[in-house]
């Protein structure tokens, strides 16, 4: 009989992998995705950067493999999606450069770049000059960049737009409904996916746990308590309209430091621009006026004709984080995956985390050492 899958949350990390299970042979009517929002959380707000050198951050190295390894599957994650959907994706390969908004901040990306090095990823020390030569909306006034060509983006609406295509195309099935409970037998073994309204016979399925945040909220799958330990990890965020006069402002990714405070421009393919993003963790889920006047400031410190946009949308998402930054992901059961707290890096571990997951459901080996992203790991914390 054919595998049969229900995948609970449809973000980023939930269409993916279900769009994977498609890809290795599960038909498309056998796949069943329930969200009572679909594409609606962190993914909804992200940033999109496929950064797996400019995002580094000390001590979080058993990361590095696997953003560098998904960023590598990426072009051909992409290229499959293309061949399912018409919609676009945004996934451009302009490369990235990181500047300095002054002296210490030149010193700290110095650091951060023999730090890059050390762990072999390919990041250029290039002079303000040639940083203005590529980009020249730059300031004169930056004091360092570097340039990382292989550090890449994708539009996350456009990319699970497409995914959500390519998936009712291939005949999956979408509920709306927010699953509260997983039931199990005897063996522990998941035989049915309760939610708000709608009950689904899980005999002999696979589940996918894929829902983020609400995977900390979803009973019935563990002994004791949740074994997971997510938080939200706040993320303002702006979408800015670039007048015709000026546009392209910048036509690759812009990261930069502003005494020391992190800032992205992204441009996309629609002439918009990016402006992000804070991290904070004072659960306030709508945007901070300090956070957002930070990265306004910043910006226009970078790159002074940020001045001269639109605002067109301010929101905040929360990302899914963990006590070390890495996901949850592997199987915890017989029939049941667990794929979330992907954190800061969900778009870009999508091309990863979906592969590994819908692996793991059919039963087949993950190709990739996930021992460090045990789901139960933190289950004494
Ligand atoms: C401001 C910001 C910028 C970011 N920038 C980047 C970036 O540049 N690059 C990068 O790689 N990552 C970035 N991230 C991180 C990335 O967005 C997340 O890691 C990723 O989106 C997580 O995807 P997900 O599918 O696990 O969760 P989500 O996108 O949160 O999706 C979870 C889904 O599950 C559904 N759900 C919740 N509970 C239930 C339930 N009980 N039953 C059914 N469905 C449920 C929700 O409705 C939602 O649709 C950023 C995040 C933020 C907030």
């Amino acid at each position: 009989m054919p595998q049969t899958a229900h995948v609970i949350g449809a973000g980023v990390i939930g269409l993916a992998t279900a769009f994977e299970l498609t890809e290795r042979g599960v038909p498309g009517a056998r796949v069943t995705i329930l969200d009572p929002d679909p594409a609606s959380g962190a993914t909804h707000h992200a940033g999109g950067m496929l950064a797996p050198a400019a995002e580094v951050q000390y001590r979080q190295e058993p990361l590095f493999p696997l953003m560098l390894e998904s960023a590598a599957r990426y072009p051909s994650f992409v290229d499959r999606l293309h061949s399912a959907t018409p919609l676009p994706t945004g996934h451009r390969t302009d490369g990235t450069l990181v500047v300095a908004g002054d002296r210490a901040d030149a010193g700290h990306l110095e650091d951060l770049t023999r730090y890059q090095h050390t762990h072999g990823m390919a990041v250029e020390r290039i002079t303000v000059r040639e940083a203005r030569r590529m980009e020249p909306s730059l300031s004169p006034a930056i004091a360092g960049a570097v340039h990382i060509p292989g550090d890449h983006q994708v539009s996350p609406r456009l990319l699970v737009a497409a995914l959500r295509d390519a998936l009712t195309r291939r005949g999956v099935r979408f509920v709306a409904d927010e699953v509260t409970n997983l039931v199990r037998d005897g063996a522990g073994a998941v035989t049915e996916v309760v939610g708000e309204r709608t009950r689904h016979d899980a005999t002999g399925a696979q589940v996918i746990l894929a829902n983020g945040l609400g995977a900390g909220r979803v009973g019935g799958w563990f002994d004791e308590t949740n074994p997971l330990r997510l938080r939200p990890v706040y993320g303002d965020i702006l979408r800015l309209g670039v007048p015709a006069a000026l546009d392209p402002l910048v036509s690759k990714v812009i990261r930069g430091f502003v005494e020391d405070r992190p800032v992205y421009l992204i441009p996309r393919d629609d002439g918009t621009l990016t402006l992000g993003a804070t991290s904070r963790e004072d659960i306030q889920p709508k945007p901070r006026l300090g956070g957002v006047y930070d990265l306004i400031r910043d910006a226009v410190a970078l790159a002074p004709g940020v001045e001269e946009t639109t605002l067109l949308e301010t929101t905040v998402g929360a990302r899914p984080g963990t006590p070390d930054d890495l996901p949850y992901l592997g199987a915890v059961a017989e029939n049941l995956v667990v794929s979330t707290g992907y954190f800061r890096h969900g778009i870009l571990l999508a091309a990863l985390g979906a592969e590994a997951g819908a692996r793991l459901a059919l039963g087949e080996s993950p190709d990739v050492d996930l021992r460090a992203c045990a789901p139960v790991r933190h289950s004494h914390l």
